[in-house]
């Protein structure tokens, strides 16, 4: 138990923030937004040197956002709460995306000096809100993990216990708002890279739908499955960040048109009359059994609030892991062609020929699981493999996203556990790539599907570890996956207030 202590510890240091009640602080001048910025920074010097979450600061940028929020302020113009609605709210940002005056590493030796000349969409729309951005986090090489042990700048460790992962693999955009080192974070999640580092580090981590939010300027894992997300300490604030980061993008061909909900307004109506899916794939072998306690208490309680729960059927399940590594690592060897030696990074000094600089610089600057990844997704795209792996894998997919329409036909979400353990120890899973991809069994399935979801803290395991429960929506329907969310958050505060 000695290890739990460093999270009150940390708790105390600095107690979380929402988005509204920081907003509120700054342009009411109860604190000014440079000094604001000035404790985060603080509290990162403090804790960060123990979790390891942060790869680089942008100071500078959040010094000249912070002065020109505080002019605002003083000015009274931001006395109304619709404009910038993140005035002054620091955020951090996973090390994938790229940010204007900070390196974006991706996690990787390869990219390790890179410094993007522009700002990807969704942190050009969070500094236009007012946003400060504290700077970038750890992450796993290029977004590949679920432990953020594959970082080539080393592990984060999880803030609830110091010896466990944080998840991956935005371990540290998860592990920083977990340690409040930031009121909100973004993440990736290509196949559980919100969700399942929200639900081990007890924070909040939302999968807008395919094509909600932009991924221009995001370094791509795998196109079809690769989503932008908030990681933050309510539900509230991840339906406010989703309200600033959804829309359309000219930069991105793949963004949508559809209206954006006021998602935060949302929340307002009660869950009533909802009906919720209980899949029984999702709580079968292999599921922890206080995960699989607080996942059906959580249902009791969404049921004391007046939804129906119903069975639902999700009959292709089993085939989501490997679908899921057949197309993301078949996507990821094309997406890392790239990196060449040639643009960006890296580059091998001591090759004489063209082709000996290519293969040097790919040998030094990517570590053992991006060459695995290349590997099987090189394999199974070539001639001869590419009907019995690659388009087996997309016939699947379909049948995977027809389980999902077929199941909203008479749900409006689906609760399921977000991982089928709580934060496992740094190096448990490290010697076995398959039992590590195993473990996003509940998750691979919402992103080859391209529908929304979010983890929602919802117990904790009697090690103290937390437990997240995983509400799936509909495309498009962020606003009731949010809205269950929220009841199940009011539930779980109560639980832990009559302790
Ligand atoms: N754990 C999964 C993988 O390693 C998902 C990663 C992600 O969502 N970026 O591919």
């Amino acid at each position: 138990m000695a290890e739990l202590k460093s999270t009150s510890s940390i708790a105390a240091h600095n107690a979380p923030r929402t988005i509204r009640s920081t907003r509120h602080a700054i342009a009411s001048g109860e604190t000014s937004t440079a000094a604001l910025a000035d404790s985060y920074y603080a509290t990162i010097a403090a804790e960060d040197p123990k979790i390891h979450a942060w790869l680089a600061l942008s100071r500078e940028r959040a010094t000249a956002q912070a002065h020109r929020i505080d002019d605002l302020a003083k000015s009274g113009d931001l006395a109304n709460a619709d404009t910038l609605p993140l005035a002054g709210v620091p955020i951090g940002i996973k090390d994938v995306l790229a940010m204007q005056g900070a390196p974006a590493t991706a996690g990787s030796k390869i990219l390790e000096n890179y410094r993007p000349p522009y700002d990807a969409t969704t942190v050009a729309k969070l500094a236009a809100a007012g946003a400060v951005l504290l700077g970038k986090l750890n992450c796993d090489e290029f977004a590949m993990g679920s432990s953020n042990e594959n970082s080539a700048y080393g592990p984060v460790h999880n803030p609830c216990a110091l010896d466990r992962v944080p998840g991956g693999s935005s371990g540290g955009s998860a592990a920083a708002v977990a340690a409040n080192m930031a009121v909100a974070t973004l993440g990736t999640d290509t196949g559980g890279s919100i969700r399942q580092p929200a639900s081990f580090c007890g924070v909040v981590g939302l999968l807008p739908t395919y094509g909600r939010v932009s991924r221009y300027g995001l370094i791509a894992f795998a196109s079809s499955l690769d989503r932008v997300g908030p990681f933050t300490h309510t539900v509230e604030d991840a339906a406010i960040l989703l309200g600033v980061l959804a829309g359309p993008d000219p930069m991105d061909a793949t963004s949508s048109g559809a209206a954006v909900p006021d998602y935060a307004a949302a929340l307002q109506a009660p869950v009533k009359g909802l009906r919720i899916g209980i899949p029984d794939e999702y709580f079968g072998e292999g599921l922890d059994p206080e995960v699989r306690a607080a996942v059906e208490k959580t249902a009791d309680a969404l049921r004391a609030a007046g939804c129906t729960l119903h069975k639902v059927s999700l009959p292709h399940t089993r085939y989501a892991v490997a679908t899921y590594y057949v197309l993301a690592t078949a996507e990821a060897s094309s997406n890392l062609a790239r990196f060449d030696g040639v643009r960006y990074g890296l580059r091998a000094e001591d090759a004489s020929t063209l082709s000996a600089m290519y293969r040097r610089t790919r040998d030094q600057g990517f570590g053992k699981e991006v060459k695995r990844r290349i590997l099987l997704g090189t394999y199974v795209l070539s001639a001869g493999y590419y009907d019995a792996y690659y388009r087996k894998a997309q016939q699947v997919r379909t049948l995977l996203t027809r389980d999902f329409l077929q199941a909203f036909t008479h749900v409006d979400a689906i609760l399921t556990p977000t991982a089928p353990t709580p934060a496992f120890r740094l190096g448990e899973k490290t010697d076995d790539p398959l039992a590590m991809y195993l473990a996003d069994i509940y998750t691979v399935t919402a992103n080859l599907a391209g529908i929304c979801g979010i983890s929602v803290p919802c117990g904790n395991s009697k090690e103290g570890l937390p437990i997240g429960a995983q509400i799936l929506g509909k495309h498009f329907d962020e606003a009731t996956v949010l809205r269950v969310a929220h009841a199940v958050e009011q539930a779980h505060r109560d639980g832990q207030a009559q302790r």
